[in-house]
């Protein structure tokens, strides 16, 4: 453990590599492919696939969350942005908060703001279906100061070459089982079996990327992975054994201090 970090994208920024990997982003949305779906339509067109994602990304909700593990909400909480995607299950959804869409200007700018108020990171959650945009806007919050740690919280139900265009973006990737619950109660079993494929997938390409845990001096999280409902995850594995290898990785992994396990049921998007 080490106690000083800077996140890696900032030398991506520098180099004109970030640039280069939101113009990447940018063409799967010609032809979307952000997630396993792969449907295929654009969306800088206006099209809408199977998560009925526009163009714009529409956000639930941009404060500074209390709610995390100790480890990203610390003092000041950590700086939550929550997208809305109707593929996921409904964890983190709080019915009273209307859903809006933001320019990815907007987006910049609200990044930075959280890290006025101190949050000790930005935590996009369920960011998969707007990855193009998020990272446009991270380039642009760096050129107004940025540097806080990104945190994904995801399903883990993602595309691998999106994972791997993330590689160094991100510095904390959070993988909540019960984000893909509404997925994975399918009853069409081979339909479970493609999910629970590209999930090991997702999550074996997570682990080449993070190999260890990173806290900083403020016993802040800076660099991991964190694995949610893994209780959740491991009832699904008794009942199907799809996921069962992978809860074995994630199993040694935890005792080995590589990843931290959360298995809270309480509330985790808390504003004070
Ligand atoms: S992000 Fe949405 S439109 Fe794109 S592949 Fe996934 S479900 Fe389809």
């Amino acid at each position: 453990m080490s106690k000083y970090y800077f996140p890696k994208y900032l030398q991506l920024k520098q180099s004109g590599e970030l640039d280069e990997r939101a113009e990447e982003f940018n063409q799967l949305l010609t032809h979307c492919t952000l997630c396993p779906f792969e449907c295929g339509i654009n969306r800088i067109e206006g099209e809408f696939g199977a998560c009925n994602a526009g163009f714009e990304p529409r956000i639930k909700s941009a404060h500074a969350n209390f709610g995390e593990i100790p480890e990203l909400s610390g003092k000041y909480g950590c700086g939550y942005i929550s997208f809305k995607n109707e593929l996921s299950g409904d964890e983190y959804v709080n019915e009273s908060e209307e859903t809006r869409e933001f320019e990815i200007e907007e987006l910049a700018k609200q990044m930075v703001s959280l890290q006025i108020r101190s949050c000790h990171n930005i935590s996009f959650v369920t960011p998969t279906n707007y990855a193009a945009q998020v990272i446009e806007a991270l380039s642009l919050a760096i050129e107004g100061g940025f540097i806080l740690p990104i945190v994904w919280n995801c399903s883990g139900f993602e595309s691998i070459r999106v994972l791997k265009l993330l590689d160094g973006i991100v510095d904390v990737y959070i993988v909540d089982f019960s984000l893909i619950r509404k997925n994975l109660s399918l009853k069409d079993n081979s339909k479970s079996a493609a999910i629970c494929e590209a999930i090991c997938g997702a999550v074996r390409e997570m682990f080449k990327q993070i190999t260890s845990i990173i806290i900083n001096k403020e016993k802040i999280l800076n660099h991991g992975i964190v694995i949610r409902s893994y209780d959740e995850m491991n009832s699904f594995c008794n009942d199907t054994g799809l996921l069962t290898e992978l809860a074995k990785e994630i199993e040694v992994k935890h005792k080995e201090g590589k990843l931290i396990i959360d298995n809270r049921k309480e509330i985790k998007n808390k504003r004070l």
